[in-house]
């Protein structure tokens, strides 16, 4: 069977091409999306969505999310005490996502259609391959996420017509304007921006919850991490009401919040305003105006939110396509091109060529308190840059009679350089002088042909020192592809049938820790209850057991949400 998959940064979903149209199939706990997480739990076994996912921030050391960002680079990530590359933790994904379609529909499914994003260039492409593959799929094609879109909303059907897909997700935020012409379509711009998504509404929201209370610690990480899983669920409830109430139990304390749109609204409005300087670098990279646009289509799950789809309007002038479930549309359309294969007659889309598909910086320093936090990721080319470029930075000393600059070359787009990939380092003399008073000017320069030349050249003396950098491309040999292979069919992992089970331990055991008192003592008895049939192993009465712990936890959602 041949499937379509929309492999996220934040979520994953699949599709299916069936009796004449594209159908989402729904995973092992009954949803749509499966979140781009892998972890590992206590006793080591792998976990993979959902169960991963509840676990980001109380356990981060043990999880792992947004990987994607880092397809088709050479960054090793550690989890227990094993490392992984980023296709093989997008193979662990490809692989449950490949186990729910089986068990759905009950057959063999070994060929996909996986969406990218438009500027994915050939290493990171490949890099998809190699992941379908690690998951014993067969990658049939692979399709740019803005024209999976247009498919979903039947726009590839037309004659001629442009259109923008704006395409805010959890991290990430991608612009699109696609050209249509003689049936073929094109990408003829791409731009946006790797640190904007739905998280950083999240993120302000979070900020705004603990600031109400000027005593609460603001470096305690578990306390942010449990204040962003709640702010997570009200920024979602105000999309579709206008007020919602919080509340949290900390050290004996009952923490509530009154939260309204209007609020969310004052957190965000910065955040919705770095939207603009993207959208409209799309249009001029295109060389069309905001009024040429047939349409603009809203994807990525950020999108739901009435305040961002009132931004779009005002930016447009007009109200954008929205129809289809925005963090959904990319796997419906990945579904049709599945059918459209099937058919012997798939659309063929134009791959933006020539663009930066990474950002490329250098490590900085920032000023904290009195001194200076080191780490820190300056990005001089910045993704989707058309190449060749050429950028400048100047830089300063920051320590009294500093001997020398240190250039060290990151490719990557976190905010701390731990998080990229180091690519070279370059070391260049300065004249000691009082901190901040030597400067030098650092160029990049990124060619047609894949080399960075940086140059660093210090203003006071006219030194200069350049380093040039080829890089190897990291994808995988066919080598390598056996020993990943070997390494992801040792992993642990929990049976299927009990993937369910411990999932709604995990969510009512989420509600025990919220609770307190009778209710408390109420869930810790069915819990209890709950944990002892599964030790039977005895299928019928653990049906009949989860069918209890599931009301339990209805209830519960509906008394806490
Ligand atoms: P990606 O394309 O990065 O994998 P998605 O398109 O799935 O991500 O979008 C994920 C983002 O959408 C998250 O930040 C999530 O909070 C946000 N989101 C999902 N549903 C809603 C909602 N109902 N209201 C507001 N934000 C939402
Ligand atoms: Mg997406």
């Amino acid at each position: 069977m041949l499937i379509g998959i929309d492999l996220g940064t934040s979520n994953c979903a699949v599709s299916i091409w069936q009796d004449g149209q594209s159908l989402l199939v729904p995973n092992v706990y009954g949803k749509n999306l499966t979140p781009s997480v892998v972890g590992i739990d206590d006793d080591g076994h792998m976990l993979v969505g959902a169960p991963a996912h509840a676990r980001l921030f109380t356990h981060p050391e043990l999880t792992l999310a947004s990987f994607k960002r880092f397809m088709g680079t050479d960054h090793s990530f550690r989890l227990g005490n094993q490392h992984f590359r980023a296709e093989e933790l997008s193979a662990l994904l490809l692989r449950s996502l490949k186990a729910d379609v089986e068990q759905h529909c009950g057959c063999k499914c070994d060929r996909a259609i996986i969406t990218v994003p438009a500027y994915f260039n050939d290493v990171q492409r490949n890099a998809v391959r190699a992941a379908g593959e690690l998951a014993g799929l067969h990658v049939e094609r692979l399709l740019n996420e803005p024209t999976a879109a247009s498919l979903a909303y039947g726009l590839a059907n037309q004659q001629e017509h442009k259109f923008l897909v704006f395409d805010l997700g959890g991290g990430t935020f991608d612009v699109s304007i696609i050209d249509m012409f003689e049936g073929v379509i094109e990408v003829r711009a791409s731009s946006g921006d790797v640190f904007l998504g739905g998280d950083d509404f999240t993120r302000s929201l979070a900020s705004w919850m603990l600031n109400q209370y000027p005593r609460l610690d603001k470096e305690n990480t578990a306390l942010f991490g449990q204040l962003l899983t709640l702010s997570e669920k009200a920024k979602c409830q105000l999309t579709t009401e206008e007020s919602t109430t919080l509340q949290y139990q900390w050290q004996g304390e009952t923490l509530s919040w009154n939260l309204t749109t209007d609020i969310l609204l004052q957190c965000c409005e910065s955040t919705l305003e770095r939207m603009k300087k993207p959208v409209m670098q799309a249009l001029r990279d295109a060389r069309f105006s905001a009024d040429e646009m047939d349409h603009i289509v809203l994807v990525g799950g950020a999108t739901r939110m009435p305040l961002v789809r009132q931004a779009v309007a005002r930016l447009f002038g007009r109200f954008p396509r929205g129809e289809l479930q925005p963090d959904e549309a990319i796997a419906i359309g990945a579904g049709i091109q599945a059918g459209l294969v099937l058919q012997d007659q798939a659309l063929d889309d134009i791959v933006l060529t020539d663009v930066m598909p990474f950002t490329l910086g250098i490590a900085t320093s920032r000023r904290k308190g009195e001194g200076y936090e080191d780490g820190h990721f300056l990005p001089l080319i910045e993704r989707n840059s058309f190449v060749p470029v050429s950028r400048v930075e100047t830089i300063m000393t920051v320590f009294d009679q500093q001997k020398h600059l240190d250039i060290c070359v990151y490719q990557g787009e976190s905010r701390l350089v731990s998080d990229n990939v180091l690519l070279g380092m370059l070391r260049v003399d300065v004249p000691p002088l009082p901190a901040g008073e030597a400067s030098a000017d650092v160029r990049f320069t990124y060619t047609l042909d894949g080399i960075l030349e940086v140059e660093c050249k210090i203003n006071r003396t006219g030194l200069s020192e350049k380093l040039v950098i080829e890089k190897a491309p990291g994808s995988l040999t066919p080598e390598q592809i056996t020993e990943s292979l070997r390494k992801l069919d040792a992993i642990k992992q929990h049976p299927r049938e009990q993937l369910v089970n411990r999932q709604l331990v995990a969510e009512a055991n989420a509600y025990y820790e919220q609770s307190l008192g009778e209710q408390r003592q109420y869930i810790a008895d069915h819990l209890y209850h709950f944990e002892r049939i599964l030790d039977t192993q005895d299928a019928r009465q653990i049906a009949a057991a989860r069918k209890e712990i599931e009301e339990l936890i209805a209830y519960l959602r509906r008394e806490w949400e």
